[in-house]
């Protein structure tokens, strides 16, 4: 592996953070990432030598799971950034939240990236908004996609398969919502009343 060519480390004249030009040296190490070089403050034209140890990346399985589908795929983590269940984290460029860990056959809430053999993770792009939609006497059970912080307030009219529904109540986690608004990534379900088609 070939040294990077310019560096941003501190400079013992400048007493600051500077550019610096690249010298020599080498990168080693499989593990961590060792650059052991001289270099020349671009600054000040100081040349000193340095050692910078970095953790080199790994890969860890994930599985990702969307609407049914689940794909495997790999996030690249440093070694010791830990993970909990709950994390948002981003895979390529979808918004996932880790929903279980796996290290070494057993399931963890938390653990060191070095440790885990599995992350399974749900896509977060969208939620799922359970409808409870009374109309005309009866009650139907609908749900509709919305994005995690979208905001549902009572009262509120909105579009539910072509008609037109308002909400009349929320229920959240441990209570029901009268007055007020919940955001979709919060709602356990949503009661609704038709108001035309
Ligand atoms: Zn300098």
């Amino acid at each position: 592996m070939k040294p990077p060519k310019e560096l941003v480390i501190e400079c013992p004249v400048c007493e600051e953070e500077t550019d610096h030009q690249i010298l020599g040296g080498r990168v080693e190490g499989k593990k961590r990432i060792v650059l052991r070089s001289s270099v020349r403050c671009c600054e000040c034209g100081h040349v000193h030598s340095v050692e910078i140890v970095e953790e080199r990346p790994i890969d860890v399985p994930i599985i990702i799971s969307w609407m049914g589908k689940s794909t495997r795929t790999k996030i690249g983590l440093l070694p010791s950034d830990e993970i909990r269940v709950n994390d948002e984290i981003f895979v390529n460029e979808d918004r996932t939240i880790v929903t279980s860990l796996e290290s070494s056959g057993v399931r963890k809430r938390a653990a060191k990236a070095s440790d885990i053999t599995n992350i399974w993770a749900k896509k977060f792009d969208k939620v799922w908004v359970k409808i409870s939609l009374e109309f005309h006497g009866k009650v139907y059970s609908k749900k509709i996609l919305a994005i995690p912080e979208e905001e549902f307030e009572i009262g509120e009219l909105f579009d539910l398969e072509g008609s037109t529904a308002a909400v009349t109540s929320i229920k959240v986690e441990g209570r029901t919502i009268k007055k007020g608004s919940a955001m979709a990534k919060d709602i356990v379900r949503l009661y609704a009343r038709g108001v035309r088609k």
